[in-house]
């Protein structure tokens, strides 16, 4: 009775993010309840193992009973306190000096978001103030890869590289370009050979534009909603290398992949490179609390501040930047990730993911698996050799998450015949045996 009636006050009250409004109306929402480590319980008892942590951001697991002291301590002590005006609280300054240790090179300042759309606004702004105050403001144009995702507030919508984010928004895109994302398995030719051409992409696309009117190059390590694609092993340096080259500044976000998810803090650590900025939020403070960051590189932090003279404002932030209380959560999570393991257990259950994946290779429907850490993708198609894609009246990812569902696991269906998986990090390796074991068991009811 209860479900009922919440069922059909969210079809008449509740706009859904990113949801076929008609098809909402035809079906509701899943109501979910409770969580404890790995596992969901929905509104009708029904436990789930959930193989995608949220939306790719509980990482450290659900019920941390310390996460929930820190927030009611902080809570209880101070609530609320703002960043602007040269205010700020404990947490806030504390967290922003342990990201700064932890960030690569010299990835020292921090500005605090909300999420992740808005720490992406917020470097293009930032990037825009220090081509503006550096003499350079022709400098505008910024490119991205096709199929990134950058957040949907109005300038990462430009950046994301999804037809959905644009189709009927009228994004102001002038100033925005894309470029082909690394897409190993959908490219003829090897490793080298796409990483060539992704750099010889991004220069003919600079030259079409004019190296002096381009400001910056913007991609995930691993593209995420795009369909969880894992560029090839040194893609990221070679991108790097070539926006030095061409002068434009090179961006990271880490929205997805940090904080643990494709195994180290952050995976730009893999390739053991710095950024000029990096974005993050998610796993930040593991969904606990709304709460992202961006980091500046020392260089353009000290460019602006020496440029801008004293008593100038710069005219950005948000009431929320640096919330004290999901500070204190965010500094909790950090320690989890750190003394308390999960990092190290991430990196485990990753490879043992990994060998799972690749066991998945024989299944009829199955085209490609890929992962990096506890961040994966299956590629489902209709014909092995012709790589086909199902059609989209076959509606089979979402089809075959609602499959899952039934059969206890959680995924998440992109399109193109792409499912992801992107478990928390405390998932034990029995778990991962479970989460692959019921999405086989799915698979084979489409057959
Ligand atoms: N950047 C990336 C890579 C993302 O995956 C996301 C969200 O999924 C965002 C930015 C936007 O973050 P948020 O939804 O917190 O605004």
């Amino acid at each position: 009775m209860i479900a009922n009636s919440l069922l059909e006050n969210d079809k008449a009250h509740w706009i859904h993010p990113v949801a076929s409004w008609r098809d909402h109306e035809a079906r509701g929402a899943t109501i979910l309840r409770s969580g404890k480590g790995t596992y969901l319980t929905d509104i009708d008892g029904h436990e789930l193992l959930d193989g995608f942590a949220g939306l790719w951001c509980v990482n450290v697991g659900y019920g941390q009973d310390s996460i929930v002291a820190a927030a009611t301590e902080q809570m209880s002590r101070l609530p609320y306190a703002t960043g602007y005006f040269h205010f700020g609280s404990e947490p806030a300054i504390e967290l922003a000096t342990k990201l700064a240790q932890r960030a690569p090179g010299d990835l020292d300042h921090v500005f605090f978001s909300l999420g992740g759309s808005d720490a992406v606004d917020s470097v293009v702004r930032f990037i825009r103030y220090y081509y503006n105050i550096t003499g350079r403001p022709q400098k505008k144009h910024m490119i991205a890869l096709e199929r990134g995702y950058h957040g949907s507030s109005s300038t990462g919508s430009g950046l994301t590289g999804l037809p959905a984010f644009h189709a009927g928004f009228d994004v102001p895109t002038p100033v925005q370009h894309h470029i082909s994302c690394p897409y190993p398995y959908r490219f003829e030719g090897d490793d080298a050979a796409l990483i060539a051409s992704s750099v010889a992409e991004l220069k003919a696309k600079v030259e079409e534009l004019g190296a002096e009117n381009v400001a910056a190059f913007f991609c995930e390590p691993v593209v995420g909603s795009g369909g969880v694609i894992v560029p090839p092993k040194g893609w990221l340096s070679a991108m790097q290398a070539a926006c030095r080259e061409l002068d434009i500044l090179f961006c990271i976000d880490e929205v997805i992949t940090g904080f643990g998810r494709t195994g180290p803090l952050f995976a730009c650590e893999h390739e053991g490179l710095t950024p000029d900025f990096m974005t993050t939020a998610k796993g930040l403070t593991s969904g606990y609390a709304p709460m992202g960051a961006l980091f500046m590189s020392d260089r353009i932090y000290r460019t602006i501040a020496d440029a801008t003279p004293p008593g100038v404002s710069i005219g950005h932030g948000m009431t929320y930047s640096g919330h004290p209380v999901s500070a204190a959560i965010g500094l909790e999570v950090l320690r989890l990730y750190e003394e308390g393991g999960l990092l190290a257990n991430g990196v485990a259950s990753g490879a043992h993911l990994a060998k799972g994946l690749e066991a998945l290779r024989d299944h009829p429907l199955v085209g490609d698996v890929r992962s990096q850490g506890l961040l994966a993708g299956v590629e489902l198609v209709t014909d092995k050799v012709a790589k086909t894609r199902p059609t989209a009246q076959m509606k089979l990812p979402q089809h075959l998450a609602d499959i899952g569902y039934r059969n206890g696991v959680v995924f998440r269906a992109f399109g193109d015949g792409i499912v992801g998986f992107a478990p928390p990090l405390c998932i034990t390796t029995d778990e991962v045996d479970l989460m692959l074991e019921r999405f086989r068991k799915s698979l084979d009811e489409l057959l």
